[in-house]
């Protein structure tokens, strides 16, 4: 029987912390508990600032607590084609944030002593054509030659190093790609966060942004000199305007059950993590015991049916290692991720308040580093810029919040990979 639950809610005993009331008076008021506001809270609470983290559930439960733990930082877009449409700067600032990010929470999770099973096993694109794979082989020629970035090419027979699988046309391996167990993560997130002083509320919902300053709570009225929305895919505020700029979108992940050792290593000689070179593409992982096998995907077209999409995981799962035919899956649960106009992080201040959000998917690295840029943009540390703040994001023609052409997106997108042959 396949449990619809997170893999995760079932192996990690949650950080356990004293409550205190809700302040009426603060320095910032933080509206969501999940990696983007928590590490806001820690970089505006270490500056000595009194910093309020609000959550309308419990901390992180929003997509910090279901993600799959892949340190991606990865953008939507090639290097190549940044450049192409930004200039050769400012293109190129996009790549290079996304490589301090990851050193950064290499550090902090290091300086921290935040226990949450980093490893660094590489983490293996696959190619699905060989014109995929020509195509891949030239944008990291292109990624080496701009950034000396330590991206290897692998082609069909060298993939075995690091998958024993032969849907792929060889891909590319990053080793500054790692992995993590992300609810170890965000606990030890706010651990930092309450350790420097920072209070968090969870159950705790914020009713109304009355303006820049102000805002009633499920626990009273707030006075704050600034307010920071971190709400991403799953906001529940009054602030109608900031949900026809975000479109949630559902991404599933199954777990599988106990898998033996010695197929585990055969299947993923280096015990590393996995992405797919198409639009619809899957993601995958051993577990951090490295018994089981995680696998993730953007909503396919199954209806309301949980035991569905389980299926249709399960059934991409077959179809990357056959031998695992018979193996059941054991867990299934879903999370919504962010995405804006231009499927960018994003932040950005309207009517005095700030905003981060829309990672598209790619949050474990890019919600720290931009709710730490957030804190900076509040403390006015204008040294430390980041290419990520702009204007508001433009509203989505015809979108109310509720995402209804998502499912012809779907279809385009799988569409388009049907005819490229993936
Ligand atoms: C299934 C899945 C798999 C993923 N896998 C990966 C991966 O492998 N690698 C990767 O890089 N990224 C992955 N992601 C994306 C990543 O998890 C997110 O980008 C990241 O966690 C976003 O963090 P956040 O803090 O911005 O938002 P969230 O964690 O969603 O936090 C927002 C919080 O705001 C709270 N909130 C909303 N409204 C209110 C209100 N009115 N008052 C108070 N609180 C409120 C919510 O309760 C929630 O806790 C995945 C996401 C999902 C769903």
């Amino acid at each position: 029987m396949i449990k619809n639950i997170p893999y995760w809610s079932s192996n990690v005993e949650r950080l356990r912390y004293k409550s205190i009331p809700v302040k009426s008076d603060c320095d910032a008021v933080i509206i969501g508990a999940g990696y983007t506001g928590l590490s806001t809270a820690i970089k505006l609470a270490k500056a000595g600032k009194f910093v309020q983290v609000f959550d309308v559930a419990q901390v992180g439960s929003g997509a910090s607590s279901l993600n799959a733990g892949i340190l991606s930082g990865n953008l939507r877009f090639s290097l190549k084609s940044l450049i192409e449409s930004k200039g050769m700067k400012a293109g190129t600032e996009y790549y290079i944030e996304g490589i301090n990010a990851r050193k950064e929470l290499q550090e902090f999770i290091k300086q921290e002593c935040i226990e949450c099973d980093l490893k660094y096993n590489g983490h293996f694109t696959g190619a699905m054509t060989i014109k995929d794979f020509d195509q891949m082989k030239y944008l990291a020629d292109f990624e080496r030659k701009i950034l000396s970035n330590d991206i290897q090419i692998l082609n069909r027979y060298d993939q075995h190093k690091v998958i024993q699988s032969e849907i792929y046309h060889g891909g590319t391996l990053r080793n500054d790609i790692g992995n993590i167990n992300p609810v170890k993560f965000l606990d030890g997130l706010l651990r930092v966060a309450i350790s420097y002083g920072a209070v968090i509320h969870e159950n705790t919902a914020i009713h109304n942004i009355i303006d820049h300053r102000n805002v009633n709570t499920a626990a009273g009225h707030v006075k704050c000199d600034k307010i920071v929305v971190a709400t991403n895919a799953y906001d529940k505020t009054n602030n109608k305007w900031f949900r026809k700029i975000i479109i949630p979108i559902t991404s599933r992940i199954i777990a599988t059950e106990p898998i033996s050792p010695e197929i585990m290593v055969k299947l993923m000689p280096r015990m590393g993590s996995f992405g797919e070179g198409k639009y619809m593409g899957k993601y995958y992982r051993p577990s951090p015991d490295g018994k089981r096998i995680l696998l993730g995907g953007r909503d396919v077209l199954v209806g309301k049916n949980p035991y569905g999409a389980a299926k249709s995981l399960s059934n991409s799962l077959v179809k990357i290692f056959p031998e695992l035919s018979n193996v059941k899956v054991e867990y299934h649960w879903a999370g919504k991720v962010g995405f804006t106009r231009k499927q960018m992080p994003s932040i950005f201040e309207k009517d005095g308040i700030l905003y981060a959000c829309g990672y598209c998917g790619s949050g474990t690295v890019w919600a720290p580093w931009i709710g730490t840029k957030v804190a900076q943009k509040v403390l006015k540390k204008h040294t430390q810029k980041t290419i990520f703040y702009s204007e508001p994001p433009q509203k989505i023609p015809l979108f109310n919040g509720r995402p209804w052409f998502l499912p012809f997106v779907i279809i385009w997108y799988s569409t388009l990979d049907w005819i490229k042959g993936r």
